[in-house]
């Protein structure tokens, strides 16, 4: 039994309940109080505070600037800054002179572990796989018990791995989501020499090819869609496209435009890391002088459509531009994506929300869901609205900026302010 702070034995009631507590829903969470003295409570299926552990490979790096944490950008005196995290733990002096371009990502997580664990009511290892609605407002339901009720619901559910349909058949000892890779090694190990292919030309795909090459695997084909395996736009000006300034322009836009511009916007954030990049062709230029050869080919301009055993191997079936090709490879890691995890709406509160074209929640300006008989109550989807809001929903870059649009719009006053004047571009 959860005990809220009032210790009731009865099912705790709070102001607002998060379903999931990555760090879109650790964000508001910390930002919470600043706006009322009400409680928050979040809940997550994990065992406890982690950040994409199944990926988390010694020696990869966030895409973000460390100023991007919690909190900074809307509230840097704020107690959970990365900045206090560095000095109350003793690590200041020693990250700062190790000058990383970019922190590591196991130093994000330890940031995020070491919040989690100072923001109270987050309960760990509970899936919650029912949400409805009644005269308690919202009530989050785990294996057929209630969990919590309160007047306002916060989805922070993240994403979940794809597997392409023409991948479904393979034996999981030979095809598996990159997140599994870890676990695959020890039996893998045997046969170094076995070629495996990595498909999926984005920064999961480039992990698990780094991983492979440290372990000694010397024949990697990596297969990406796009033309040339592609590093994200770092400059100024694309950068400018993740600030508050760009999402409000965007708002202004038809729905119609406003998706084809985001689309077009890929590259600014829907890309490689250019350090990962650099150190995967130095890693490969080792390879060279220690094998006569690269350990990694790169195989960009494929679209792999299907992967199916064949005897002992996998046979990867390829469109380029002209041409059909097929490869055979021993082993598969898959790195094509991910989608937004289902909302565990019950079935009344599924009929009462409203629906997009591309059946996801219609997420309007300031991340409240549309849906019917409110009553008072809000319902905000965080992280869901890629092709309303831009790519800044789908990443870290303004975590406590949308924190307060949903804290400003829930509390109906300005808790925190959210300006952006002094942008260079005019994005029309
Ligand atoms: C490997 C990786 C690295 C990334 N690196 C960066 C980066 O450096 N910079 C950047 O800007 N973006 C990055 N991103 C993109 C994005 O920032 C992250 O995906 C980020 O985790 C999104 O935060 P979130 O809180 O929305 O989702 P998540 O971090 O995925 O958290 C969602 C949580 O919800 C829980 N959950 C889901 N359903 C339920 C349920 N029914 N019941 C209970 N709990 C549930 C999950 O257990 C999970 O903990 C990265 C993405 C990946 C996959």
């Amino acid at each position: 039994m959860i005990h809220d702070e009032t210790h009731q034995t009865q099912v705790p009631r709070f102001h607002t309940v998060g379903v999931g507590a990555g760090p879109a829903n650790l964000s508001l969470a910390a930002l919470f109080g600043s706006a009322t003295a009400e409680s928050i409570a979040l809940f997550d299926r994990q065992p406890g505070p982690g950040w994409h552990n199944t990926l988390l490979h010694s020696g990869v790096r966030m895409q973000t600037s460390w100023l991007k944490d919690l909190v900074s950008m809307v509230d840097p005196r704020h107690e959970l800054t990365f900045l206090n995290y560095l000095v109350t733990t003793g690590r200041m002096f020693a990250l700062l002179n190790a000058q990383f371009d970019v922190m590591p990502r196991m130093e994000y997580v330890r940031y995020l572990t070491w919040a989690a664990r100072r923001i109270p009511n987050i309960h760990y290892g509970v899936t919650v796989d029912s949400i409805s609605l009644g005269k308690q407002g919202f009530t989050l339901h785990s294996d057929g018990r209630e969990l919590a009720h309160a007047e306002h619901l916060v989805l922070g559910l993240g994403s979940r791995p794809v597997i392409p349909d023409g991948f479904a058949g393979l034996p999981h000892e030979r095809g598996f989501i990159a997140d599994d890779l870890t676990g695959r090694l020890d039996a893998m190990r045997a046969d170094r020499d076995a070629p495996v292919a990595v498909v999926g030309g984005g920064q999961t795909g480039i992990e698990a090819v780094m991983r492979l090459v440290g372990q000694g695997f010397t024949r990697i084909l990596w297969f990406g869609r796009r033309l040339w395996m592609e590093t994200i736009d770092d400059s100024p000006c694309a950068n400018d496209v993740y600030r508050p300034a760009h999402i409000e322009s965007l708002q202004k836009l038809s729905p119609e435009t406003r998706r084809s511009v985001i689309k077009r916007l890929d590259p600014t954030g829907d890309a490689l890391t250019p350090g990962a990049m650099r150190a995967l062709y130095q890693a490969n230029y080792d390879g060279l002088l220690d094998l006569g050869r690269y350990p990694v080919t790169l195989m960009p301009g494929r679209d792999v459509t299907s992967a199916v055993l064949e005897g002992a191997d996998v046979v990867l079936r390829c469109r380029t531009a002209e041409h059909e090709e097929e490869h055979r490879v021993r082993y598969v890691v898959i790195a094509t994506g991910r989608e937004n995890t289902p909302i565990p709406f019950d079935d009344d509160l599924r009929e009462r929300v409203d629906w997009g074209e591309d059946g996801e929640v219609i997420v309007e300006s300031d991340f409240s869901v549309r849906w019917k008989g409110m009553n008072g109550h809000q319902i905000y989807a965080l992280n869901r609205a890629r092709l309303s809001m831009g790519l800044t929903d789908a990443n870290l870059t303004l975590l406590p900026v949308r924190a307060a649009i949903v804290l400003n719009s829930m509390f109906k006053r300005e808790v925190f302010a959210v300006a952006d004047e002094l942008c260079p571009v005019d994005w029309g």
